[in-house]
């Protein structure tokens, strides 16, 4: 898979994108990450990227002459399969729509900025808006970051144990995930759950099971009515 990620701040994605699952992953070759400074594709002579709105108001907006050079720039190298906007007002973004990236080939991630993008790029060139979740942050870098890793974590290979991400949280069945413990068997007095410790598959199987469900009965009332609707 390969992940351009076009930004008026680059630098604010480098981090993220270079160490731990989603790092390891691009040394490794499983994803091809690239990054895109909106200034290098201004053609303005101070290369700006961003300029007043329209009838007023606070804020700058991205303007559309260095993302539309740049994705076209992109387009014509390979097919994407969507180019993703991330907006406050977009779908909201889950597990479910990871799962479906991940099987993609090709992304451009575009992250707003100040009040956001020139609408003409949304309405030509974006196929997909997400959002992370209902408040505001500064920059669509944090959300193309949090996309990003959803996404790389499910590709084939990248996580060490095949299994362990389809324990996770909204994976599989859909609940939250239960709690989990490493050594020491007992610290300042609390003691591992009997059941983690007995070596009985099967039953350390419906325990987490139980825990899962009781944990998302408790704090997501939503979840829980549809599990128990489907099954
Ligand atoms: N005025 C805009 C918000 C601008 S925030 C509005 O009310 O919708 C600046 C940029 O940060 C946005 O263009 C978007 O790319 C990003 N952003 C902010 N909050 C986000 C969220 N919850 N999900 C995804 N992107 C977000």
């Amino acid at each position: 898979m390969r992940i351009d990620i076009i930004s008026a701040v680059p630098q604010l994605l480098e981090s993220p994108l270079n160490y731990s699952i989603v790092g390891n992953a691009r040394e490794n070759g499983q994803v091809e990450i690239h990054l895109h400074d909106l200034r290098d594709y201004s053609e303005d002579k101070h290369n700006k990227v961003d300029d007043y709105p329209y009838g007023g108001g606070a804020g700058m907006v991205l303007t559309p002459q260095p993302i539309f050079s740049c994705i076209e720039k992109l387009k014509g190298e390979r097919k994407y399969d969507e180019i993703i906007f991330t907006s406050p007002g977009g779908e909201p973004f889950n597990q479910q729509a990871a799962n479906k990236l991940s099987i993609q080939q090709n992304l451009i991630l575009l992250c707003g900025h100040y009040k956001g993008v020139d609408q003409r790029v949304r309405d030509m060139l974006v196929t997909r808006e997400f959002s992370i979740g209902d408040y505001v942050l500064s920059g669509g870098e944090l959300p193309a970051l949090v996309i990003t890793d959803a996404v790389v974590r499910l590709l084939p290979g990248v996580l060490g144990d095949a299994e362990s991400a389809l324990n996770d949280s909204f994976q599989n069945d859909g609940l939250l995930e239960g709690p989990v413990y490493t050594r020491p068997a007992e610290f300042k007095g609390h003691k591992v759950p009997g059941v983690l410790r007995s070596g009985d598959h099967q039953k350390v199987k419906e325990w987490r099971f139980e825990q899962s469900l009781e944990r998302t009965r408790q704090r997501r009332p939503d979840i829980y009515k549809k599990f128990l609707k489907e099954h």
